[in-house]
């Protein structure tokens, strides 16, 4: 069921963009997280601003008005994207909608969240197919430890914002669509914070946060692919103020092998063998990823056909067993033959009365034409 976005505003469906503007507004200035500490009323918020953008951009409102939802990508309306945020910035939409800076209503912290951060880890297919244990050299802002995140030098302590009176924002008078409206923004002194630090932290320089490089192991568990990305909770950026640390995000890079190639749980490889070989059947040695294993070839074995040595392949990542082995087999014409050679190879030829071979066709029938082609 698609939500009735213009039931959310307190509309009727095919309300005015006008009406759609006018109720937002009105519902905003109840239900924003800055005035309305209620967590019902953040809840309500997201919604009525979800709305509102689902009906005032023009792409959303097309799909709305089919009957559809913008938000609804299957996994629930509005989910949200990396990092689970939900529906992005509660700001944004309050800035779009005044001119900026309605979302700051009085100071904000200076502590937030720090981002995300991602590097590649490359491993060799043994690796990737049974698992390891890497170290990594990050290099991530990490919690200033002079000042553990206050910004301060030693003994000192932030002071009220004069420009703003610790309020964090400063007004302004605005002309805009909805007739002159008094707009607030961020207080420049201070960012909004309504604090300002006059001696800042000689380490970090009142970040709260220093760039550091540091090691850390990393579990890889077997059957990983290239592309695929482990998280590591907690070890990406520190935020500024010495905010929560967001994720590190380790990306397997998994090199080339000369002989193996994968296609998921499955390996493969080539094998090359004589004529005779194929004809007559043997044993090989294969060194595979788990140590040597005799593969037998039968004797009458085709070119292009495919042994497989079960279980021999990658592990599952999120089931058990293994994938297969799969050995393709090309068949080498010889060339250059001594007189011998020449000489043997048509006397079983003869044997087999194959010294006037009919060719076959690709459907396996004569093909009339080529058979007159032998020599
Ligand atoms: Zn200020
Ligand atoms: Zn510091």
């Amino acid at each position: 069921m698609a939500t009735d976005y213009f039931a959310v505003l307190g509309l009727s469906r095919g309300a005015s963009d006008t009406d759609v503007k006018k109720a937002y507004r009105r519902l905003a200035r109840d239900l924003h997280p800055d005035v309305n500490p209620e967590p019902e009323a953040k809840e309500r918020f997201q919604e009525v601003s979800r709305a509102y953008q689902a009906l005032t951009d023009p792409e959303k409102r097309r799909i709305v008005d089919l009957g559809g939802d913008p938000f609804d990508n299957g996994q629930g309306a509005g989910a949200g994207g990396f990092g689970g945020a939900g529906f992005g910035g509660l700001g944004d939409i309050m800035d779009a909608f005044f001119g900026g800076g309605a979302a700051t209503r009085g100071p904000r912290s200076r502590v937030r969240a720090g981002g995300d951060a991602l590097i590649r880890l490359d491993l060799d297919l043994d690796e990737t197919v049974f698992g390891t244990t890497k170290d990594i050299t990050v290099d991530t802002a990490v919690l200033c430890d002079a000042c553990t995140g206050a910004g301060t030098a030693p003994g000192t302590h932030p002071t009220t914002c004069v420009t703003c009176s610790g309020r964090g924002e400063v007004q302004s008078v605005q002309r805009s669509f909805l007739g002159q409206v008094v707009a607030t923004r961020p207080c420049p002194t201070c960012a909004g914070t309504g604090q300002v630090i006059p001696e800042p932290c000689p380490k970090c320089g009142a970040e709260g946060r220093v760039r550091q490089r540091r090691t850390i192991p990393v579990k890889v568990p077997a059957g990983v692919e290239d592309g695929m990305r482990i998280r590591l909770t907690g070890h990406g950026e520190v935020g500024p103020g010495g905010g929560p640390a967001g994720d590190l995000y380790v990306e397997i890079a998994e090199r080339p092998h000369d002989v193996f190639t994968r296609d998921g749980e499955d390996l493969h490889c080539r094998v090359t063998l004589p004529m005779t070989a194929a004809a007559l059947g043997t044993t090989l040695t294969l060194q595979t990823l788990d140590g040597e294993e005799e593969v037998d070839i039968r004797p009458g074995t085709q070119p292009d056909s495919v042994i497989t040595l079960r279980a021999k392949g990658a592990p599952r990542l999120r089931a058990t067993g293994r994938g297969n082995l799969m050995v393709h087999v090309e068949v080498q014409t010889p060339t250059r033959l001594d007189a011998e050679q020449e000489k043997l190879l048509r006397e079983l030829a003869a044997l087999r009365g194959e010294d006037r071979p009919a060719a076959a066709g690709a459907d396996g029938g004569h093909a009339g034409i080529f058979s007159r082609l032998f020599k």
